[in-house]
């Protein structure tokens, strides 16, 4: 397996801690404050000139949230990060910085529900959108149309984990003068760079490892200075979703563990995942870090690492047994969101929606579950009882 960048230590610990800017202080200061001030006039008018590189009010800049932008970006090999108040902020900035009236978005299955809410959003607005049944190129490359504008990705995908082929999928956008974005969530920077496969645009929720506890909602967006330089003075200033600095100082906390919970979250899951894999009452565990996953070639070729989060389906492929398993678990909790230190399962079969479920490709005994940082035995352990119940 490959080994994540050994500066990506450095990033999430110190860069940024600028100890002479702030008067030593070991960790940079909350800027609560909405606006600057200028000495005279002139060096307002300067300011302005360049809104992007100056504080002038916090919809734009604030020193807090740069640190944490300056650390997402190198982590992910781009030129720029901006931080929006939520993933979904993030992700629909991005989308909307590429499309307009007439155009048409493409995107793989299976993503984000909410994602394919906003595709289904902005059709008011003229632009087309197909969510495809398929993670392969050449099914991606037949769906593509004149007017085809952005492909839109996530690799694992949500609830099924499959992966896409990112450097095959980018270079063939390309081709086609298409635009590209992925939601990186789940990797994290430290275990995948799109942008070094050729991506065009990286979102990150930062609700989930990026601050790794829990108690914030945040998003990014990481692209190159060309791409930025417009998304700054339109999506980014304009719809105003831009970061609180409170809730940055704390993702700027959570990134200086961020190496050392990542390493324990993949270490625990692989063990969890080999259980569940073995285990009588489960027909399938959706995780590429198995070998016997069909994915799991393709994830030695772009994944650096396998995070927390994956699905296993019961051999009992109904709501009763899904509704069982959840209720009889100790330790994990039932939620929604992913990414803390907490153990979290959900289905998302509800009873009620199996049939709309079978249709996007998803078994009704699918169960998705975060593993978290509690001991991995006990986690074993709750998981082995549960399922006898099923
Ligand atoms: C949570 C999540 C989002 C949305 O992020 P918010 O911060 O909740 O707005 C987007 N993509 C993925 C994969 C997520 O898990």
């Amino acid at each position: 397996m490959k080994t994540p960048k050994a500066d990506n230590e450095y990033i999430c610990t110190h860069l940024g801690d600028d100890y002479s800017r702030f008067h030593g202080a070991v960790v940079p200061p909350i800027y609560q404050n909405s606006l600057f001030v200028f000495e005279d006039f002139d060096r307002f008018v300067e300011a302005m000139k360049d809104e992007q590189n100056n504080y002038i009010y916090w919809r734009g800049n604030n020193p807090t949230v740069e640190i944490a932008e300056q650390k997402i970006a190198a982590l992910e090999n781009g030129e720029k990060c901006k931080l929006f108040s939520s993933g979904m902020a993030a992700i629909s900035s991005a989308i909307l910085s590429f499309v307009k009236s007439g155009d048409h978005i493409l995107s793989v299955s299976n993503i984000y529900g909410p994602a394919i809410n906003f595709f289904r959003y902005i059709e008011k607005f003229g632009i087309s959108h197909t969510n495809l049944q398929s993670t392969d190129p050449e099914e991606i490359e037949k769906a593509i149309t004149p007017n085809t504008k952005m492909i839109y990705l996530e690799s694992p995908t949500t609830m099924t984990f499959k992966l896409v082929d990112l450097p095959v999928v980018a270079n063939l956008a390309k081709q086609y003068n298409i635009r590209t974005i992925i939601d990186n969530t789940w990797a994290t920077p430290l275990f995948q760079n799109p942008l070094d496969f050729g991506i065009d645009i990286v979102v990150h929720s930062v609700s989930k490892y990026l601050s790794g506890h829990s108690d914030l909602v945040g998003g990014a967006l990481i692209t190159n200075t060309d791409l930025m330089n417009k998304i700054f003075y339109d999506e980014f200033q304009l719809f105003g979703g831009a970061m609180p600095p409170n809730e940055a100082w704390l993702l700027i906390r959570g990134l200086r563990t961020l190496p050392i919970r990542m390493k324990a979250h993949q270490e625990s899951t692989l063990k969890v995942a080999k259980f569940l894999q073995q285990h009588s009452a489960i027909k399938k565990v959706n995780y590429p870090a198995l070998q016997n996953s069909s994915d799991y070639e393709l994830g030695q070729k772009l994944l650096k690492g396998y995070t927390g989060l994956l699905s296993f389906e019961l051999e009992a492929n109904t709501f009763d047994s899904v509704r069982t398993l959840i209720n009889s678990l100790k330790i994990f909790k039932i939620g929604v969101s992913w990414g803390g230190f907490e153990s979290l399962i959900l289905s998302p079969n509800y009873g009620h929606n199996t049939e709309s479920l079978v249709k996007a490709g998803i078994n009704p005994g699918l169960i998705r579950i975060s593993v978290g940082l509690e001991d991995c035995d006990e986690l074993i352990h709750d998981l082995d009882q549960a399922l006898s119940l099923v």
